[in-house]
């Protein structure tokens, strides 16, 4: 499994960090979670493209975890890819398909695709199995539609992306043992977020759950400052480290 961060920012981008977006690769297939405004030409920044992705999970409706979805399905009608699978598959809450039906109204054949087809798949918390992975999918306490996903190898490397959430029973569930875990951090204990985690939060989820490595995300003008980070009690045996834009990490 490799992850590089293509956003590591909270909805307003800064010089430093770009909205929400990771490249995860499993076993050679490239996959995107989430694709806020700017993750496109991230991605470019890493050698790959919009071709190269052959599944996109969104973890919520938020735009700044969403907006590229449009321009991806504009590009995939007009660039010429070589022949290969092209097809692409979305996966988030049912909701997200009145936000492409709504597109679809909107500008009509110039995302739509018979070519190279894309496809919506709702989910919902429960258990599905892929080719190159096995995926357990959580709600998240941020909005409604907030799914948080654990991704599984098939040697048994585990890496949840929680997209924003709120500290909370499943969250703690869906954690538990894993080998990275993805989390957010947006919030200060001094003037708390609704919705969002801040140190005392993480602190009490690590204790829980006790992930190798944490990798902290979604990240804020306050929550970015050592002072804060430091914050944040880390288990014997576990590491945390702060995401940057464009970062890498292989387990
Ligand atoms: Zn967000
Ligand atoms: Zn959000």
């Amino acid at each position: 499994m490799k992850l590089t961060v293509l956003g590591s920012g909270y909805f307003i981008p800064t010089k430093k960090r770009n909205n929400s977006g990771y490249l995860l690769q499993i076993d050679n297939e490239n996959l995107l979670l989430d694709s806020g405004p700017g993750v496109l030409r991230q991605l470019i920044k890493t050698g790959y493209s919009v071709w190269d992705i052959s599944k996109i999970f969104y973890s919520h409706l938020h735009i700044d975890h969403l907006a590229d979805l449009l321009p991806i399905l504009f590009i995939r009608k007009y660039s010429q890819p070589q022949e290969r699978n092209s097809e692409l598959s979305i996966y988030s809450h049912q909701d997200l398909n009145r936000v492409i039906t709504g597109y679809e109204g909107l500008f009509g054949r110039w995302i739509l695709n018979e070519k190279h087809p894309y496809r919506f798949h709702s989910l919902e918390s429960g258990r599905s199995t892929f080719e190159h992975f096995s995926l357990r999918v959580y709600q998240a306490v941020h909005t409604e539609q907030s799914l948080m996903y654990r991704f599984e190898d098939a040697k048994g490397t585990s890496l949840l992306y929680t997209g924003d959430t709120e500290l909370s029973a499943a969250l703690i569930e869906a954690a538990e043992g894993v080998d990275v875990l993805v989390t957010e951090f947006s919030s200060i204990d001094e003037d708390p977020k609704p919705g969002h985690l801040s140190p005392a939060k993480i602190s009490f989820l690590l204790d829980k759950c006790r992930p190798k490595l944490t990798i902290l995300s979604h990240l804020t003008p306050e929550t970015e400052q050592r002072a804060v980070i430091a914050q944040i009690k880390i288990p014997p045996n576990c590491v945390v480290e702060a995401a940057e834009d464009l970062k890498t990490w292989e387990f």
